[in-house]
């Protein structure tokens, strides 16, 4: 496990980022762009793609990459149609890849430390287990984008398929390592705010509070959702 000094050393330059609530379940998508070259990524396509594209339409956008945080249904229902109206190439870790392999599109895997390029700016895949066997955060120069791994006030389920508690407390204690003024962009909207920071969130949010791994297991094993 690398440090977290290292994660976010040497960061290229930080996107743009809108943030948009989509769907029933609460779910947020991030825009991501390069200001220069108009280039985007759209983390999680579900839901209300057309209204993502809207969007992307209005700031004059060119959609080129889809970014996978992980690969329950609620974060990649809308991948298809984004790539068949995009072209986007679609990056997700291999370990979670084959639920959106399929004919036409083109995979980059978002192995632990690679830097994404969006543009001339950019995003570093970290891989977090914990919620699913290989989830991915994306940390860029001031923010990090959490999937549902750490959400405001929360952290993700360890109880479905691929979930493990063990591998949750150590990926939530590595964001706890970035530098503390980094903006959380979490994968729903459950908490008092739509986004919150690291410093915030191990102040008040008591998975991150816990002492101790056996304190974070009872209290994550004991209360689902
Ligand atoms: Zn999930």
């Amino acid at each position: 496990m690398s440090d977290a000094r290292d994660d976010a050393a040497g960061l290229p330059p930080a996107p743009e980022v809108v943030q948009m609530e989509v769907g029933l379940l609460q779910n947020f998508c991030e825009i991501l762009y390069c200001s220069e070259t108009r280039e985007a990524a759209i983390v999680d396509p579900a839901w209300e793609v057309d209204r993502l594209l809207a969007e992307v339409e209005r700031l004059k956008l060119k959609v080129t990459t889809a970014l996978i945080t992980h690969t329950h249904n609620d974060h990649i229902e809308g991948v298809d149609l984004l790539v068949e109206k995009t072209g986007a190439v679609v990056v997700v870790n291999p370990r979670e890849a084959a639920a959106v392999r399929a004919p036409g599109r083109t995979l980059v895997d978002a192995v632990d430390g690679r830097d994404i390029p969006i543009g001339k700016r950019g995003v570093r895949a970290l891989e977090t287990r914990g919620h699913t066997v290989a989830g991915t955060c994306y940390l860029a120069d001031g923010y990090v984008v959490t999937g549902d791994v750490l959400f405001v006030g929360g952290c993700g389920r360890t109880d479905f398929q691929g979930g493990d508690t063990a591998e949750m407390w150590k990926s939530l204690q590595r964001l706890m390592r970035l530098p503390e003024e980094t903006r959380v962009y979490p994968g729903h909207d459950y908490g008092e705010t739509p986004t919150s920071t690291i410093a915030h969130e191990i102040r008040t949010n008591r998975f991150l509070r816990c002492a101790t791994f056996e304190e974070f297991r009872a209290l994550r094993e004991r209360k689902r959702g």
